[in-house]
């Protein structure tokens, strides 16, 4: 080989070598490039992941042609060193159907370039299948050949936390704002950082007026400056305070609150705070008071009511144990108490209540108890009493009290007399309920002997009491069984010396329990209401018997019949009345009837009207055992009565009490100058007769004459009669009033 050639080769190799090492060097440099770029992209993609795991953003990218939707996002779950890319790709991306027209306005309006960027929050559907609420940012990132944008993606966030936290806020605000309870939020000196709109409303500050001011502002007098210093601290150091306490208004009025305080550290940040909850109770105080009292106190009388006056007889009978005193426990009623209220009306019912309660406690004295238990019964505890006699001076006390009239106003005044009963401690028992019980009982008693007075309880009511119940029963069934009938007692006038008319007088025989007396059966039947029915039997009875007489030939025979009151304010008497005396063909001026006077004097204003009307029937009216109640002549001329008859209590005594003597003389005068006709009842001697006839007394009637006997008993006797008999040594015949006492010794 030659040396050129040689030379060529070496040129040739070397030219190789360098071409080699440059493409050596070009290809290891690209192989760097690529190797930087590959880095420097896994670094992007790294930093990315760390944005979107840092911010909790998803990326996301929208084909607005094929409507796919392209996600990427970091697992929430996945550590900072090992972060765990989710990536999905869907054309079902759902929009909650809610926010998808504020979605799509959005849409539209970036496409169209009114707005920068696309920005809305809205709900989307997770894989779990749950709504979940998502800030989405974005912006076009694409368009096609025609202008029109392609892609849109940017990043999203859940904020379905963010959202419900801020829902609670916002509830929460309204809460405190609408809340009725006043709240204050202090900071840890306790000056006032925040207040609601009830805060106002109960202290009178507003916001501007309290913030930055110390809670001390509402501090009252009621309590010492320590005592708001010590729950201070009590609630600085145990986080909570719960009472009451007192605090003053913007105006200085105090009012009385609940307060429920507690520290918390989280809602303002890291500084503590106190949130408390103050509530306006003086009202709530108040009304419990008041509630006291209705538990305690009868709100019409203002006397103790029966669970105070339980109270406080228990009390009286430790301290009489303790001190070996005796007890009276004195019950009282107001006598036929609801007809009066049910005929003078409720106001006029709850005056006399009232003015009765007054009447007694004036009469007891202030330190004994009176209660009111209901209705019209009162009861008086008495203490310290030395023997059971001075239990009936009180009683007897009350009952004088009680005659004079009760002033209801300037134009009212009513007479009520009372009822008492009496039991005592140790006595006749041990526990108020039983003295109670006792009085009660005893109360009872009085009534039936008369009203108007009191008894004491002994054993022996209890079954007077037992028998009370078993003939109110009877009674029911009275009627039904004809266990009624009318006995007849004549009349006789001291002018013509003739019998003018007869009073029925009605009898019940009951089957189990035989001959029962007016006297006990007639207060039942009014207690119970069935008066209305016996009455109103009672009335056509008698109207059908003084019809059969007149048919018999004896025309100018009248017919008196007794009236409860109760028959008189009850439906319409007057109505019955004339019902009765149309069927059995009575004329009315044959008719009398017989009202006692006591309640008669009670109602006097409204018992007038209902007379009137019976007056102008043409019937007539008689008050019947007059002087037992507290009329007075003059009341008498405000009703249109025809008759009075003086009771028998004044006529058994004529000649014997003084007092009797010249009351009956007094009445039969008085009632003449007022036009009326004069009974005189329970005649029994030829001295009373005498008498009356002396002081010319009209009428009379009693055993002297004849006892009350049965129609056909009395019709003979009336048939019988002449004139003479009257002016004899007594004119019925043994046989007729077997029980009459002979005249011989009454004369003497
Ligand atoms: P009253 O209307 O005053 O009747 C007179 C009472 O005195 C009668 O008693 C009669 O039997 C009695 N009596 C008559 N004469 C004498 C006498 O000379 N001496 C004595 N010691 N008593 C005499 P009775 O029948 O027991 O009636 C008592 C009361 O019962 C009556 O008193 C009357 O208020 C009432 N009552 C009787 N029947 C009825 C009636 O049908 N309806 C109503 N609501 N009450 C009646
Ligand atoms: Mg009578
Ligand atoms: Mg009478």
């Amino acid at each position: 080989m030659s040396d050129s050639s040689e030379l060529q080769l070496f040129a040739a190799l070397a030219l190789a070598g360098v071409l080699a090492v440059v493409l050596l060097l070009v290809w290891t440099r690209r192989v760097g490039a690529e190797k930087r770029h590959i880095n420097q992209l896994r670094d992007r993609e790294d930093r990315l992941k760390l944005a979107l795991w840092a911010s909790s953003e998803q990326y996301w990218d929208y084909d607005l042609k094929t409507k796919h939707m392209r996600r990427i996002w970091v697992d929430s779950r996945s550590n900072r060193t090992d972060l765990h890319v989710l990536s999905t790709t869907d054309n079902d991306h759902r929009i909650h159907p809610d926010d998808m027209p504020q979605v799509q306005a959005k849409l539209r309006d970036h496409l169209n370039g009114q707005s920068e960027l696309f920005i809305s929050e809205h709900r989307i559907l997770d894989p779990r299948g749950e709504w979940l609420w998502v800030r989405a940012r974005g912006r076009a990132v694409e368009s096609g050949a025609d202008g029109k944008v392609r892609r849109i993606a940017g990043t999203a966030r859940d904020i379905t936390l963010v959202r419900q936290a801020e829902r609670e806020r916002r509830i929460a605000i309204a809460v405190l704002r609408s809340m009725n309870e006043a709240v204050a939020v202090l900071d840890r000196d306790f000056n006032f950082i925040s207040i609601n709109p009830a805060f106002t409303r109960t202290t009178g500050y507003t916001e501007r007026e309290v913030i930055g001011q110390s809670a001390s502002l509402l501090d009252s007098t009621q309590h010492d400056v320590a005592f708001y210093n010590r729950i201070r601290q009590k609630l600085a150091n145990e986080g909570h305070w719960a009472g009451e306490m007192w605090q003053r208004r913007k105006n200085s009025q105090e009012f009385l609150c609940q307060i429920e305080s507690s520290a918390t550290e989280s809602i303002y940040g890291e500084h503590r705070v106190y949130i408390a909850v103050i509530t306006d109770i003086t009202q709530q105080k108040r009304a419990e008071q008041e509630l006291r009292y209705l538990a305690n106190f009868d709100t019409l009388t203002n006397l103790p009511n029966r669970t105070m006056f339980s109270e406080r007889l228990s009390r009286a009978i430790v301290r009489a144990r303790r001190q070996d005193h005796r007890i009276a426990v004195l019950f009282l009623d107001l006598d036929r108490f609801k007809d009066i209220n049910d005929s003078l009306g409720h106001t006029a019912g709850d005056r006399i209540l009232r003015a009765a309660a007054m009447r007694l406690q004036e009469t007891v004295g202030e330190h004994q108890t009176v209660a009111r238990l209901g209705g019209d019964e009162f009861t008086v505890v008495l203490e310290n009493l030395d023997q059971p006699g001075d239990a009936d001076k009180v009683a007897r006390e009350i009952i004088m009290a009680f005659e004079a009239p009760l002033v209801l106003d300037d134009r009212q005044e009513v007479v009520v007399s009372p009822s008492i009963g009496i039991s005592l401690y140790p006595d006749h028992g041990q526990v108020p309920t039983e003295l109670l019980k006792q009085a009660d009982t005893a109360m009872y008693q009085a009534k039936a002997a008369g009203r108007r007075t009191f008894a004491r309880y002994d054993d022996s009511m209890e079954i007077a009491n037992r028998r009370r119940a078993q003939l109110s029963s009877a009674l029911h069934k009275v009627l039904d069984r004809g266990e009624l009938r009318l006995v007849f007692q004549p009349r006789l006038s001291l002018t013509t010396r003739r019998i003018t008319g007869v009073e029925a007088l009605l009898r019940w025989t009951s089957e189990e329990y035989g001959e029962i007396p007016p006297i006990q059966f007639i207060p039942l039947a009014e207690e119970s209401g069935l008066i209305l029915e016996i009455g109103e039997w009672v009335l056509r009875e008698a109207c059908l018997t003084l019809q059969r007489w007149h048919q018999a030939g004896l025309t100018e025979l009248n017919m008196a019949v007794n009236v409860s009151v109760l028959q008189l304010l009850r439906g319409d008497f007057s109505e019955i009345v004339r019902r009765a005396l149309e069927d059995t063909g009575v004329p009315p001026h044959a008719l009398e009837l017989e009202l006692t006077e006591s309640v008669l004097m009670a109602n006097a204003e409204q018992t007038s009207a209902k007379l009137q009307s019976l007056r102008e029937m043409g019937v007539s009216l008689a008050i019947d055992d007059f002087g037992t109640g507290y009329s007075s002549l003059a009341y008498l001329k405000r009703l249109p009565i025809t008759t009075l008859k003086i009771d028998k209590t004044f006529i058994t005594d004529l000649n014997r009490d003084p007092d009797d003597t010249a009351i009956t003389t007094t009445v039969i005068t008085m009632a003449h100058s007022l036009g009326l006709n004069v009974v005189a009842e329970g005649v029994e001697t030829e001295t009373q007769l005498r008498f009356l006839d002396h002081f010319r007394c009209d009428e009379i009637q009693g055993y002297w004459l004849l006892r009350p006997v049965d129609p056909d008993t009395c019709l003979q006797f009336i048939r019988d009669w002449t004139p003479a008999k009257a002016n004899g040594a007594g004119p019925q015949a043994a046989i007729l009033s077997p029980a009459a006492p002979p005249p011989a010794d009454l004369t003497a």
